[in-house]
């Protein structure tokens, strides 16, 4: 079992992130989280392999992404997928220090950028989105995850599910209809929602039970995405939820 925290989180523009992956564009901030990931798996080609089976199971656009990693660290490549996407983008896995040898925690850090990138392709409905993951040279079990972010909100958030959810797969709890309902509130919070937004809301709006909505929020809000009051305007103390603004650094 992994164990994955974050150290730091930036958000802006690098001048030379072109130079990490030509695919970057010059003018689009990126989401730089350092990753602290401690795992040593027994056997880890087949580790990733089975995360990213899972992967693949609960969305099958991650076997269109284009992978440009390093042959050993290359994701999905198993399942024959290189095309282009909504949400392709180019990216790779730098160089660990270490060639010689697979890096569990290297691969599991660019497993989760790819996650990532699926997460926030959905929400943003942006045509392409690329990053890169590298290991800190200087400092053991440091990664670097790179992906094209316009909201450092929203990118927060979807590092969080993607964290979350791939730690939950190793505790045996699989990804389905409930994580999906979160992508798709996301979705419409990022896009038409104007807060503070409660779940009868939700529900008349995605055509859900209020109980379902409920859990699609507390979720959000689990990830830090959301805050929830009870609302007093109306006397009626339920819930209201509405996104937090983060500052850099946050
Ligand atoms: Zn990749």
């Amino acid at each position: 079992m992994p164990e994955v925290s974050i150290s730091e989180i930036q958000h802006g523009t690098l001048p030379l992130a072109s130079r990490l992956n030509p695919r970057f564009a010059p003018d689009t901030p990126l989401l730089l989280a350092t990753l602290k990931i401690r795992w040593a798996p027994r056997n880890p080609q087949r580790a990733i392999a089975d995360l990213e089976k899972r992967l693949l199971a609960f969305s099958p656009g991650f076997r269109h992404h284009e992978c440009r990693g390093m042959g050993m660290y290359h994701v999905f490549s198993h399942a024959g997928g290189n095309g282009k996407s909504h949400a392709g983008g180019e990216e790779r896995a730098a160089s660990s220090g270490k060639l010689e040898g697979f890096d569990a925690a290297l691969a599991l850090a660019h497993l989760l950028e790819h996650a990532v990138i699926d997460f926030l392709s959905e929400v943003t409905g942006e045509m392409t989105c690329s990053g890169i993951t590298g290991a800190h040279r200087s400092v053991s079990h440091r990664y670097d995850l790179l992906v094209e972010c316009r909201e450092l909100e929203i990118g927060c958030c979807c590092l969080a599910l993607a964290l979350g959810w791939i730690q939950g797969l190793f505790r045996g709890h699989p990804m389905g209809s409930a994580e999906k309902d979160v992508l798709s509130l996301l979705r419409w919070m990022h896009r038409r929602a104007s807060p503070p937004v409660f779940a009868s809301r939700v529900a008349g709006v995605l055509g859900w039970s209020e109980d379902r909505a409920e859990r699609a929020l507390a979720a959000l809000q689990q990830t830090g995405y959301l805050e929830s009051t009870a609302y007093a305007m109306n006397l009626s103390g339920l819930p209201a939820y509405r996104p937090r603004r983060l500052s850099q650094g946050a």
